[in-house]
């Protein structure tokens, strides 16, 4: 077993239940349904096939549904695409969807004019156009100049990284597809766009309404996001570093050392990172991977991604298996190094779960020192598996635990496999239960040397407060 996970996005090239149980088999642990395409009829085949593929397999493949945000696009262009010249002015329109001169451009941005200022940047087509802002009538038009040439093709998105945005964090359609999600009891939810931690608040606040308890992750691609990024990481639950917008809306050659500064981050607040675009781009057509796309996926795995993902690769690529079988390979190979485990965050004195989170890492430090095969710990909200994973410990961690829901949450956690289990007899009895039933299924054998962490007395499932070192039997 792999500890990296790997999210694929699925399209027409793997909406099929063949396909999806393929790539599932081959190494997929979480799949992403992006509400940019398709349609409520197609996401639901989905989800109802990969649901089907976790019950006839007994697996845990999640759904990680992703909200599209406040993505402004440019309307129809004349013909479809317009040349344009370096210097060229073109004004931008609120009001006419569908200007009739190739001077024109739609915006969907109704407030466009009255949040830009001169000399402000529009950046189309991710960053492949550039135009300086000259002016704005602050009503419903916005003059700009072409500062390169190139092709403008109809809806295109656009990218405004110096303007403070006044869309809501949730558009009409991310209201609808969010419905959608939650009637499907997703898993994750990701949101688009974010820009401080109100945004997170404000989507967990309609999860709880609808009496749901899916899991959100912030899509980091805005400067503001990164300015806001410890409050963040504080409300979210996990993060996406959605590196094809970030590296639009700041320079691209900072996002290498952000996305391990974010990982980072995340690793010491127990929260899950997944390392999302372009990671094997070239496999949309091609059938191995260059050679710098095998580094980016190997340094995505060696800075301590829980996740890396797939986006056209996999929902309309030629090769899904293949790019799944290739990222496999990669992630395999490079969690043989020694580099990528063991990780020291002590927890501080103060910390209002000192004593859980001092068992994990004391766990972990003596799984290192033991070569333990597993550390194995039930776990209720997830929390004690996300604390475990966060240490990067080379044993497997098994987390145990009787609410059905967090099983497939945890396949997006580094390294932990969940398994159902609803007893609570006593501490001794769940502890040689559950190492039986682990040699049973193959996971362990006898002779094996492990870890268990558990809360004393179990019924009571309050803070795990006990570290135990035996052989199985
Ligand atoms: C990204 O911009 O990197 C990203 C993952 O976002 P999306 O695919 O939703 O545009």
């Amino acid at each position: 077993m792999k500890k990296t996970k790997i999210v694929a996005t699925v399209g027409p090239a793997t909406s099929s239940k063949s396909v999806l149980s393929s790539i599932i088999k081959q190494g997929v642990n979480v799949i992403r349904v992006n509400f940019s395409h398709g349609s409520h009829d197609e996401h639901q085949q989905v989800i109802d096939r990969v649901r089907a593929i976790n019950k006839e397999k007994g697996i845990h493949t999640a759904i990680l549904a992703d909200l599209q945000g406040p993505k402004i696009r440019i309307g129809n262009v004349i013909g479809g695409k317009m040349e344009v010249k370096k210097g060229q002015k073109i004004t931008f329109t609120t009001k006419d969807e569908d200007p009739k001169d190739q001077h024109t451009l739609y915006i969907s941005y109704p407030s466009f004019p009255k949040d830009v200022k001169k000399g402000e940047k529009i950046l189309i087509d991710d960053g492949k156009l550039g135009l300086e802002i000259i002016s704005t009538d602050r009503k419903d038009k916005v003059e700009a100049k072409m500062l390169n040439p190139g092709v403008i093709s109809s809806k295109k998105g656009v990218n405004l990284p110096n303007t403070k945005i006044s869309l809501p964090s949730l558009t009409e359609k991310d209201r609808k597809d969010l419905d959608f999600a939650l009637e499907n009891d997703v898993e994750w939810i990701g949101l688009s766009f974010v820009r401080n931690a109100r945004d997170i608040i404000e989507l967990k606040h309609l999860i709880h309404k609808q009496n749901r308890n899916s899991r959100v992750i912030a899509k980091i691609e805005k400067p503001e996001a990164i300015d806001n990024i410890t409050e963040i990481i504080d409300k979210t639950d996990g993060i996406m570093v959605a590196r094809g917008d970030l590296g639009v809306e700041i320079p691209m050659e900072k996002v290498p050392l952000l996305q391990k500064e974010l990982v980072n981050k995340c690793l010491k607040a127990s929260k899950p990172v997944i390392i999302a675009t372009q990671m094997m781009e070239s496999m949309i057509n091609n059938i191995s991977p260059t050679r710098a796309e095998v580094n980016d996926v190997a340094n995505a795995v060696l800075d301590g991604a829980d996740a890396v993902m797939l986006s056209a690769e996999t929902s309309v690529g030629k090769y899904p298996i293949k790019v799944i079988q290739a990222m496999t390979k990669i992630i395999k190979q490079i969690e043989e190094t020694e580099q990528i485990y063991h990780h020291e965050f002590p927890p501080e004195l103060n910390e209002e779960r000192f004593i859980s989170d001092s068992i994990c890492y004391n766990a972990c430090r003596l799984s290192q020192r033991t070569e333990t095969k597993a550390i194995v710990s039930m776990t209720h909200s997830g929390y004690t598996a996300q604390k475990l994973s966060s240490f990067r410990p080379k044993a497997n961690i098994y987390a145990f635990t009787g609410n059905h829901a967090l099983l497939n949450k945890l396949s997006l956690v580094w390294g932990v496999q969940g398994f159902y289990y609803d007893k609570y007899v006593s501490t001794d009895h769940t502890i040689a239960d559950i190492k039986y039933l682990l040699k049973k299924h193959g996971h362990l054998k006898s002779k094996d040397l492990i870890i268990n962490i558990a809360s004393m007395p179990i019924n009571e499932k309050g803070q795990s407060n006990m570290i135990k070192l035996s052989y199985v039997d």
